[in-house]
């Protein structure tokens, strides 16, 4: 059996930005002493202990606003709790205005490994917009800072098709970025949710988002920036220097098994998949208890692993290993999706051979249309 890995959910922020729609709310300390109480309870708990581990992946929220005792005290419950590979990989996300040269070192020396940076933008303004609490100095300074405390695997997100953002203002980001030298890069579109406080701030301010040719010149002409500088994309949304791709986040894009932890986090192993109880208190309530955050564990039908397993692997730009797969799950693949998927190979979105189908980059900015297949 490969490795699995580990997902920490830390459900705390220290404001809520305009355009967030994920479960998250404000930092109390008494509610995060006692959910990192719960959550070490969790993990020790598990009916999975002794199953080989390598990888832990600290997201959030904001996971940086732990303190880093209690990081080394919930890696320590994984260590052990399951069989952790020395070499795993250790990230933690992190938002610059939280971190110091002190806590950076603290994290490093609690284990942590590799730092996911949310920049998101090199632009002031794009930043007040989206009401980050960082601006551009204090991202570059948290880099400098997390480089010289022996981070070498540095993540930073970038978000495009910002309201009011032009082409040229998104390559600015990037080629800030570039100038930075990070090891790994996550460049997300921005998804403006209906109810959002930045929907009603764009209406306001009559900031609107560019045209859809932009955006395609966005992706595009990033894309080749990053790999004139040395990066390769292995991922619609990702691109790294060789060998610095995130270990974890490829477990969810290779039919890969992980255990989720904390309120909200799901799970999926050997078919079978589950989701805790997304309330903050309910989960801390729930351990406090002795009893499971866990809600009802489902077992995948055959034909939702195939759909999920072609689903994530199309993500990737080495695309979907079609005779693996077919072998995996006893198909034929493409007679059972041939006929949906023979329109996306026409309009150059899709490449098909017999070992292997692959999105194109023009196919990766209309993913979500191809996916629909397999749903
Ligand atoms: S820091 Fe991230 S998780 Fe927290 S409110 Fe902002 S976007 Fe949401």
């Amino acid at each position: 059996m490969t490795a699995a890995g580990l997902y920490v959910h830390i459900p705390f922020c220290s404001s809520r930005c305009s355009y967030c729609d994920f479960a998250t709310g404000l930092y109390q300390s008494e509610l995060a002493e006692s959910y990192v109480r719960a959550l070490i309870r969790e993990i020790r708990s598990s009916n999975f202990a002794g199953q080989r581990v390598d990888t832990i992946y600290f997201g959030g929220g904001t996971p940086s606003l732990l303190a880093a005792e209690d990081v080394a005290a919930i890696i320590g419950a994984g260590r052990d709790t399951f069989k952790m590979t020395p070499d795993a990989e250790i990230t933690l996300e992190a938002n610059p205005e939280t971190v110091t040269s002190e806590t950076l070192r603290a994290f490093r020396d609690a284990g942590v490994n590799r730092l996911s940076f949310g920049v998101q933008s090199f632009r002031d303004e794009e930043l007040r917009r989206l009401s980050r609490l960082h601006g551009v100095e204090r991202a570059k300074a948290a880099y400098r800072d997390a480089r010289a405390a022996g981070f070498d695997n540095i993540s930073l997100d970038l978000m495009m098709w910002l309201p009011g953002q032009q082409v040229t203002d998104w390559l600015e980001s990037v080629d800030e970025a570039i100038a930075l030298a990070p090891d790994h890069l996550s460049l997300y579109m921005l998804e403006v949710y209906p109810n959002s406080p930045l929907r009603e701030d764009m209406a306001r301010s009559a900031w609107s988002q560019a045209p859809d040719d932009d955006v395609a010149a966005m992706y595009a002409t990033s894309m080749e920036r990053l790999e004139a500088a040395g990066y390769q994309q292995y991922e619609i949304s990702n691109v790294s220097r060789p060998g610095r791709m995130s270990r974890h986040n490829l477990k969810y894009w290779t039919d890969g098994e992980w255990f989720g932890f904390g309120c909200g986090a799901h799970s999926t192993i050997d078919g079978v998949r589950w989701k805790n109880v997304s309330a903050t208190e309910e989960y801390v309530a729930r351990l406090g208890a002795n009893q499971s955050p866990a809600g009802d564990l489902r077992r995948l039908s055959r034909d939702e692993r195939l759909g999920d397993a072609l689903f994530t692997a199309l993500r990737l730009t080495e695309g979907a290993d079609i005779a693996g797969i077919n072998a995996r799950y006893d198909v034929d693949a493409w007679s059972r999706f041939g006929q949906d998927l023979q329109r996306f190979v026409e309009f150059g979105l899709l490449e098909v051979t017999a070992d292997r189908w692959r999105l194109t980059r023009p196919g990766m900015l209309l993913a979500h249309e191809v996916m629909t297949v397999f749903v």
